[in-house]
């Protein structure tokens, strides 16, 4: 069993009060990279989501607001918080999450980023007035809270993902209840002890934990829940666009991807190898952002495929808390069998190995060496589905139409990425793709002072930046006549 400082209380949190009624019902929590029960933790029924949902709505301030200041002191004291903490959050996170532990204590920087950027920008949500009077009016306009937000995370970024929705929750003074993903909540509860600690009022924040399906009906049923931040599989997504139809609830979706990686033949094929193996293995590659096609030119195929080849047969595959690891396990069982299928899908296919194992020489565990295949073709799985692992599938092309249009072959477009010394084509590739974000010669991913978000079946609304911060309130006019 895990033991922190950070987790004394393994229970819900509800107005203040670290609380459930669960009476004993659990689920269990694992380290992926020794398949031990780490932690019990609980299963809360629907009346606790419902205390959490009430709880967040007498937090509500409308007639009498939370100052910007005070606003921006929560976020600045929860940032101090993570960084503080960096250490020991990274531990709990390479424990349930498997990542290891020097990505793990980055992803609590980039984490605490969140916090700063919304709490350096706030004023923007300050009300403005508009200079022109039509109809002798003067406009005033109000960024209110939209009211109670449901904020429902994945596993790849436990403490990232939650990171980005709360402080723009926090910055529009939103209460919020919080549904970490079941393989990693100590994460959530870790951030819980560090705001359990400041003066946040009683039930701003909310941690509810359990089934899915118990959780999200509650959230998209309830009336007193205006908005719901997803980050997730289009398939949920999908059904929380269904389920909260009646209410007409405002989304915030961040969904699938299937990232294009582009590297025509003029492209420094070093940086866009290095690039590839700093954004594909990330996270073992389960981040949406990861490049899931890589196109390569035919010209230069050979060349990339031996430089990459060469660093990837130098990664070090292992349990995420010993020095040297570059990629641990997968999260569970199932991300496993989609990897190996994908693999095996596409040697079936035609496709050749140029680095890893076969399918069948693949241990127990959850442990998935880095693989490359060559000669993938849309009819494989690998290239259809987000694989959600460290498999690199490389297709072939010959000219720019045909890999933009190759590119948006997907339903998804989140993350892509172009490598040209062109900047001219560089410029053409990008307002071609259909995607939220398009790397032009880097592969890195979305950071707190950039918008970042899907467009098609990959969601809906943005986090980070501008518009991440104006995601959770409403704009109010008052025009005042005279
Ligand atoms: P992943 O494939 O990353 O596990 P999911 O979409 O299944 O993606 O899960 C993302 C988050 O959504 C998790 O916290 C999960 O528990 C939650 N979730 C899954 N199903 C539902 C649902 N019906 N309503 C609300 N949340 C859900």
């Amino acid at each position: 069993m895990i033991e922190s400082p950070l987790l004394e209380k393994l229970t819900g949190y509800i107005g203040g009060r670290w609380t459930d009624s669960a009476q004993g019902n659990t689920f269990d929590v694992y380290n992926p990279a020794t398949g031990e029960v780490i932690a019990k933790v609980p299963s809360m029924p629907a009346e606790d989501i419902e205390a959490a949902i009430a709880a967040g709505k007498s937090a509500l301030k409308l007639t009498n607001p939370y100052s910007i200041e005070t606003r921006r002191k929560w976020l600045e004291d929860i940032r101090d918080g993570l960084k503080d903490n960096r250490e020991e959050i990274g531990r709990i996170l390479c424990m349930e999450h498997g990542k290891p532990w020097k990505e793990a204590q980055g992803e609590v920087d980039y984490a605490a980023g969140f916090f700063d950027y919304c709490a350096k920008h706030i004023q923007a949500l300050d009300a403005h007035t508009i200079p022109e009077k039509p109809k002798d009016c003067t406009w005033t306009v109000h960024y209110r809270p939209i009211g109670v937000a449901g904020l429902i995370t994945p596993w790849n970024f436990p403490i990232g993902m939650i990171a980005k929705k709360l402080s723009a929750a926090l910055a529009a003074g939103c209460p919020s209840v919080i549904k970490p993903a079941s393989e990693t909540p100590l994460t959530m509860i870790a951030l819980f002890s560090l705001m359990d600690k400041l003066d946040l009022p009683d039930g701003m924040v909310n941690l509810v934990m359990g089934k899915a399906s118990v959780i999200g009906k509650v959230l998209c049923e309830s009336p007193d829940v205006p908005m719901l931040s997803f980050t997730g599989s289009t398939e949920v997504g999908r059904k929380l666009i269904v389920d909260t139809a009646d209410q007409v609830k405002k989304l915030a979706l961040e969904l699938g991807g299937n990232a294009p990686y582009i590297v025509f033949e003029d492209a420094d094929l070093d940086a866009a190898a290095d690039n590839l193996i700093a954004n594909k293995f990330r996270g073992g590659g389960q981040t949406c952002v990861c490049a899931n096609r890589i196109f390569v030119h035919e010209k230069v195929a050979d060349a990339f495929g031996e430089k990459l080849a060469e660093r990837v047969n130098k990664m070090t595959v292992g349990d995420g808390m010993n020095e040297g690891v570059d990629i641990g396990p997968l999260v569970n069982k199932q991300g496993f069998d989609k990897v190996k299928r994908h693999l095996d899908d596409a040697l079936q296919k035609g496709a050749s190995l140029v680095a890893g194992k076969q399918p069948g020489e693949l241990g127990d565990g959850l442990f998935f060496p880095p693989t490359v295949v060559l000669g993938v073709n849309r009819d494989m799985c690998c290239y259809q589905e987000e694989t959600f692992g460290p498999l690199v599938p490389m297709a072939l092309f010959r000219t720019e139409e045909e890999v933009i249009e190759a590119g948006n072959d997907t339903e998804f477009g989140l993350a892509s990425y172009v490598f040209t010394a062109d900047a001219e084509r560089a410029q053409r590739v990008a307002a071609g793709l259909r995607f939220g974000h398009v790397g032009w010669n880097t592969g890195t991913g979305p950071t707190p002072e950039a918008p970042f978000g899907g467009m098609k079946a990959s969601g809906i609304g943005r986090e980070g930046g501008l518009e991440g911060l104006f995601e959770f309130v409403e704009p109010q006019t008052v025009p005042r006549g005279f």
